[in-house]
């Protein structure tokens, strides 16, 4: 039976990751800070643990995994990556989880290891406009993201691939776009865009608006869990070590994002724009090298996902009013 750890295993990704490899017929160890959140991990055994501690990290890398997944990082959306206000700990303690991670693997012998690095990395001046982002992995240097968040991604990214010339460790490393789906974070700061609006759409009643950071005519693209899921284990399953953006190529604005979510819900409600942290005003995924190295790209229409998501957090909005009542 293979082994596989999941560094992050009680979060959105890593918690569907879990479920995903258990299918697949592995041995699972997940490994965070925190349970999951909205069901019970499908680990064959759990580790509540600090990543930023060094002797945390020996006790879980404790054997050749066959396959790591190192997805543990602190983050949220624009709402928490933007501000500036969480610069110093989001840089501190996601390097300091991948030093560990990364050094620890290269002592205990692990045959492959996944980094989950983001399009947060790609600078900003190809993302100005917002119809023509470029997200061409070898766009990436010179560098110059727009957040510590993307600085410090680059600088894992960098590290893998040193320990992969250094030491041979297998890495593999892929640039998520922005995943979504059911069991993600929908509310309390470090939601991102999908869920955010989902959200507010399913708690406005009639005549209520619904707030939107900015002119809303921002872009980006959204990709649905189950095919991030695909791709990291298509990668995993290749020869190609990456980076290779992981993401939709079905860009749209903000503004269309919301108005998806509301004709989902059957809901016809005004848009408000607000000032908000925002980001970069365009950004889609350029898929031509994946479909190159792995014959495969992500294909389901942003529409199947949203309805998926928005039904799963209208659900959590009703059981939490329910909650406040009782
Ligand atoms: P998430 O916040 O739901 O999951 C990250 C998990 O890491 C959390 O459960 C958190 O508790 C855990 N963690 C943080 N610090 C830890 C520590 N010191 N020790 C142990 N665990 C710790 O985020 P996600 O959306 O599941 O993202 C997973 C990975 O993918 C992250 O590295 C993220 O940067 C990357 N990524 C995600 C997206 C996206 O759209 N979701 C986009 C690009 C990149």
């Amino acid at each position: 039976m293979k082994t596989a750890l999941v560094c992050g295993a009680g979060g959105f990704i890593g918690s569907h990751l879990v479920k995903r490899l258990k299918k697949e017929g592995y041995w699972v160890r997940g490994v965070d800070l925190k349970r999951t959140e909205f069901s019970p991990t499908e680990a064959d055994d759990f580790v509540v643990g600090d990543l930023r501690d060094p002797v945390l990290v020996r006790q879980v890398i404790d054997r050749p995994f066959d396959e790591v997944y190192q997805l543990a990082a602190d983050m949220g959306g624009a709402g928490f990556i933007f501000t500036g206000d969480n610069d110093a700990d989001v840089m501190h303690n996601s390097a300091t989880i991948n030093l560990n991670v990364c050094d620890t693997a290269k002592d205990a012998g692990v045959k492959k290891i996944f980094y989950s690095s983001s399009a947060c990395i790609y600078p900003e001046r190809n993302q100005l406009d917002a119809t023509t982002p470029v997200t061409a992995e070898e766009s990436a240097y010179p560098a110059a993201p727009d957040s510590e968040y993307g600085w410090e991604k680059l600088f894992s990214e960098r590290l893998y691939f040193a320990y992969a010339r250094n030491y041979g460790l297998n890495v593999r490393v892929a640039r998520f776009h922005n995943i979504f789906g059911p069991e993600g974070t929908w509310t309390g700061g470090r939601e991102k865009a999908p869920a955010a609006i989902c959200r507010k759409v399913a708690e406005a009643g009639a005549g209520d608006d619904v707030e939107i950071w900015g002119d809303g005519e921002q872009t980006r693209s959204f990709l649905y869990i189950d095919e991030c899921l695909d791709g990291v284990r298509r990668l995993m399953e290749s020869e190609f070590v990456g980076p290779v953006n992981i993401g939709s190529e079905e860009m749209v604005s903000i503004n269309d994002l919301a108005r998806l979510a509301m004709r989902v819900a059957g809901k016809d409600l005004e848009l408000r724009h607000i000032d908000g942290p925002l980001g970069v005003r365009g950004r889609n995924s350029d898929n031509t090298l994946i479909r190159e190295k792995l014959g495969w790209a992500p294909e389901q229409p942003l529409e199947d996902g949203i309805r998926r998501t928005y039904n799963w957090i209208k659900q959590q909005v009703e059981e939490a009013k329910q909650a406040t009542v009782a």
